[in-house]
């Protein structure tokens, strides 16, 4: 998990935000169940590619990248069972793996909310030791975050071990080259191993922190 800024709410949500939360809430309290379109306002395209954007097609949570695998869900970070005026709030969804999805499931407490990478630092909660997320000492935020979301599952560790062995391979050819351009070249590969746009960003910044300290 790492740090992330929210994108601009997109255009059809500035027009639409206040007609479809009333919409929601109206039909909630209503006898009958919610039609699916207004259930579902807040899987419009414009809404899931913006969110797909601004996390670089990772999942929020555990940077799985997404769109190579399965389309990914749009997630309330607060359920909407929970709350349900925050149905379309632009601050409240974000773009999420199945897996995360589901381990987090309805899970929301005021006074131990899951990190939100959009509010938090994750770096304040979370330890990222080779390909394992553990939660800092006596952090509850944290544990709660790990423990919820599993996010030190083995299908992830297995994924993030291989992520390492290939920026391991990339530090081990740096030494095959003299000085000059060529080593700086993979030098600068290997640092973009760790840009917030790669597939597990956090744990190959923590394993180049470890390896270069
Ligand atoms: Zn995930």
């Amino acid at each position: 998990m790492i740090k992330l800024e929210k994108y601009p709410k997109p255009e059809v949500l500035v027009a639409n935000e206040v007609t479809w939360t009333e919409e929601f809430i109206r039909l909630v309290a209503g006898d009958t169940s919610v039609p699916k379109a207004a259930r579902y306002r807040y899987r419009h395209p414009d809404i899931k590619s913006t969110l797909r954007s601004e996390c670089s097609d990772k999942c929020i949570f555990c940077e799985s990248k997404i769109s190579h695998v399965f389309p990914g869900e749009t997630d309330h970070i607060i359920p909407l069972s929970r709350k349900q005026e925050d149905v379309v709030k632009w601050e409240n969804l974000g773009y999420v793996c199945k897996e995360c999805n589901r381990n987090k499931s309805n899970y929301h407490d005021v006074n131990l909310p899951l990190v939100n990478p959009f509010v938090d630092d994750p770096d304040e909660h979370l330890l990222f030791f080779g390909p394992i997320i553990l939660a800092k000492p006596s952090n509850n935020r944290g544990q709660i975050t790990v423990d919820l979301l599993k996010l030190s599952r083995s299908a992830l560790v297995e994924r993030k071990k291989e992520r390492i062995d290939q920026v391991k391979l990339l530090i081990d050819r740096i030494g095959c080259f003299p000085d000059g351009e060529a080593q700086d070249f993979l030098k600068n590969q290997v640092l973009e191993e760790a840009g917030g746009s790669k597939e597990y960003s956090a744990t190959i910044s923590a394993y180049l922190n470890a390896v270069f300290t």
